[in-house]
């Protein structure tokens, strides 16, 4: 009989996450002081951020950083994940192509998130922080980081983007659950919430909008830490364990990929399946293409501009260098709202720049009909999100069968979708269209925007 799952056992989980940086040919630029348009330094993000996750962020030096054991600990109610070929998908789609995905979707809260939450709230705990914040957008992330705060005793006030809040009310309730604060953004609640619902009163917010409302309500609250899900580059290591993972059961499935695949809304989880494999292409010893896979309403990588923007919309945050679609840019109220973020982190910015990465922008109904072929094929039901990496693999062996090749292609499956049902009806019911951004919107909106020298 053929293996369909490779498995690992709880001592196999990652000791170490794997630090990118320390290994880039070309360093990414750095973060800048909007004021003064001085490079920051980790001291910088001190207010902000655990001391720890601000160190993190601008570690180039060391190419693997412990991973703490009280954090392993957590790990093991979930990870190892499995790793899984797709035979069903293959047959599916008649094609030679071998596909395995990377099932992150059996975590306690059903997607990768939780790997980083983990991580930083057990740092923020460490350090004596009593209360964090965050913005969560399809809600995954503030999931995830509920059940991290309850676990290390934090208090935690989630900012919601409100067309998530109103679309995806079961992920209310898991935050609550967890026993979370939550609060529909844009809010009344901070001056930025004031600002832009006095501005644009049926505004459905954005994460830009929604980060903006955390950060305040972090800097002006005693003993408060903001805390990321997506984008920054600590945020990014904690993911490596997925392809670190992944290496070692690509392994007992001997074999490597050609392709590997991650869905891309601020980059965690594609860094997360990806840079583990990078570094033997850094090391010259293999050849992998990897793509990121975004919406079409939403292409930062494949249609935004590589510029210095702020990571929220109110301009709090410092200068980050992004591949960005402004951060004014509103995008269309998609399904996958986990990847309606305008811009991509520093180094999957620098790494694109410099073509070691690749990109594709799809439609949002060809992901949900790559949704339900998975589905009808797999078994599993995938997040919306997730679903533009299936749509990506499935190009992949398209494209390999039309070649006549037989590649290997991984996709991280970020999450699963049985809190999107609402999502699969109105795509069942023929009710889901596509959305496009005109190049002059993209234009308009990252005009002024400071370049990279
Ligand atoms: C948040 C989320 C994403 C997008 O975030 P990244 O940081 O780009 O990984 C993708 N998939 C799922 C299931 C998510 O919850």
């Amino acid at each position: 009989m053929e293996s369909k799952k490779f498995i690992l056992q709880e001592r196999d989980i990652p000791t170490a996450w794997y630090n990118v940086m320390a290994e880039m040919p070309t360093k990414p630029h750095p973060m800048l002081n909007p004021g003064t348009k001085q490079p920051l330094k980790a001291e910088d993000l001190y207010p902000l951020f655990s001391k720890e996750a601000s160190n993190q962020e601008f570690n180039m030096d060391d190419k693997w950083i412990e991973i703490p054991d009280e954090v392993r600990e957590m790990y093991k109610i979930w990870r190892p994940t499995p790793l899984v070929r797709a035979r069903g998908l293959e047959k599916a789609l008649g094609t030679k192509a071998h596909i395995y995905f990377k099932n992150e979707s059996v975590s306690p809260v059903g997607s990768h998130k939780l790997n980083s939450a983990i991580a930083q709230a057990y740092y923020c705990k460490k350090e004596g922080v009593t209360n964090i914040t965050t913005e969560t957008g399809a809600g995954q992330w503030g999931a995830a980081l509920s059940m991290a705060a309850k676990h290390f005793g934090l208090d935690l006030a989630v900012y919601m983007v409100k067309v998530s809040y109103n679309q995806k009310p079961y992920r209310r309730s898991i935050m609550q659950t967890y026993g979370a604060e939550v609060i529909a953004s844009p809010s009344m609640s901070t001056k930025a919430g004031r600002k832009i619902i006095t501005d644009h009163p049926n505004y459905q917010g954005s994460l830009g909008t929604a980060i903006s409302e955390a950060v305040e309500l972090a800097m002006s609250t005693p003993n408060c830490k903001y805390v990321l899900g997506s984008v920054l580059n600590h945020v990014a290591l904690h993911q490596t364990v997925i392809g670190l993972e992944a290496e070692k059961q690509m392994e007992m499935a001997g074999e490597y990929p050609d392709v590997v695949i991650g869905c891309f809304g601020g980059g965690s989880n594609f860094s997360g399946i990806s840079f583990p494999f990078m570094r033997h292409n850094f090391s010259g010893d293999k050849n992998t293409r990897f793509i990121a896979a975004e919406p079409a309403s939403c292409p930062k990588l494949t249609k935004g501009e590589l510029r210095y923007d702020f990571g929220d919309e109110a301009g709090y945050t410092p200068l980050i260098p992004m591949y960005t679609l402004g951060h004014n840019f509103s995008p269309a109220n998609i399904h996958a709202g986990g990847l309606r973020y305008h811009g991509a982190g520093a180094v999957v910015s620098q790494l694109r720049s410099e073509g070691m990465i690749d990109a594709v922008d799809i439609p949002q109904l060809e992901t949900f009909e790559a949704a339900t072929l998975f589905a009808r094929s797999e078994g599993i039901i995938p997040a919306p999100e997730s679903s533009h990496a299936i749509a990506a693999a499935i190009r992949e062996a398209k494209k390999a069968n039309e070649e006549g090749t037989a590649p290997v292609i991984l996709f991280n499956l970020s999450g699963h979708g049985l809190i999107d049902m609402a999502a699969y009806d109105q795509y069942l019911a023929g009710d889901l269209t596509n959305y496009e951004v005109p190049d002059a919107e993209i234009k308009a909106n990252t005009e002024g925007l400071q370049g990279l020298n």
